[in-house]
């Protein structure tokens, strides 16, 4: 199945998940989907231009080169 971007139609391979108690949001890998009205799901792009709120902490969970290259022995 393939999972599109909230904001546009790319692939998305991200997953935003906001915490509104904690003033915190994260972004991680699409490996686990977000539960409904906790995250949404972002491609590449919008991930990468994604900012906090003022007063809010975003923290940058991706792997991305994980999937891109191998890891040096
Ligand atoms: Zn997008």
């Amino acid at each position: 199945m393939n999972y599109r971007c909230t904001r546009c139609t790319s692939p998305a391979d991200s997953v935003m998940s906001f915490d509104y108690p904690g003033r915190s949001m994260w972004i991680t890998d699409i490996d686990v989907l977000p539960e409904p009205g906790t995250g949404y799901l972002l491609c590449a792009a919008h991930a990468s231009r994604l900012g906090a709120p003022v007063g809010w902490t975003l923290v940058d969970k991706r792997s991305p080169m994980a999937r891109l290259f191998s890891v040096p022995a």
